[in-house]
């Protein structure tokens, strides 16, 4: 785990499951176009939820590439639900500019319901299949540079599911904050 503040916000990165963090206001679902349960992050979300997140999702669906909603939790320990559509790698393009939305408009949501602390799961990562390390770069710059217009949110946690991939995190968090 590796954990560093900048202007206040500490960005921390640890291994687990985003299913599975009581203490974030809000955790980010890898969705798909349709905000179904689907595999990976959003059926580990869905599953946890319970199916009223499916029946709150179906009106605002469907979502393009790098916009982001946001929802109740129902079932999950946390206040919201922010759900954002990572491009497909390769496919939707420019995949770099579409997953940089991700992370702004979600942490933007954030801001606009006053939460403070907002947990990421390595979004695309998966069966969208963008390169863990530049998706991660993707992520720690558009963090630093969302950081100066945050004033509700002070936490930023990266979930990564697989130590491989927070080894990555952890290199590429200490180089944009050392
Ligand atoms: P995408 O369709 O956006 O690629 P995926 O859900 O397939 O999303 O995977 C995104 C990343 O999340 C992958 O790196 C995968 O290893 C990881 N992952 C899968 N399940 C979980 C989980 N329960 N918690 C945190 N990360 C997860």
């Amino acid at each position: 785990m590796t954990q560093r503040t900048i202007n206040g916000v500490s960005i921390e990165c640890i291994q687990g499951d985003i299913a599975n963090q009581p203490d974030m206001d809000a955790i980010v679902n890898a969705a798909n176009a349709e905000l179904h349960p689907g595999g990976g992050v959003a059926g580990a979300i869905h599953h946890a939820a319970g199916p009223g997140l499916d029946e709150e999702c179906r009106p605002l669906a469907p979502i393009r590439p790098g916009q982001a909603v946001i929802t109740g939790a129902h079932n999950l320990p946390n206040r919201h639900v922010i759900h954002c559509l990572g491009p497909v790698y390769g496919v939707d393009e420019p995949s770099d500019k579409l997953l940089a939305d991700c992370y702004r408009n979600a942490l933007r949501l954030a801001e606009q319901n006053g939460l403070g602390a907002i947990a990421f799961p390595a979004i695309s990562t998966g069966a969208f299949g963008f390169p863990l390390e530049s998706a991660t770069r993707i992520a720690m710059a558009t963090f630093v540079a969302e950081i100066p217009r945050l004033e509700s949110v002070k936490r930023i946690r990266c979930v990564l599911f697989q130590s491989p991939d927070l080894k990555i995190y952890d290199r590429l968090l200490g180089e944009v904050a050392r």
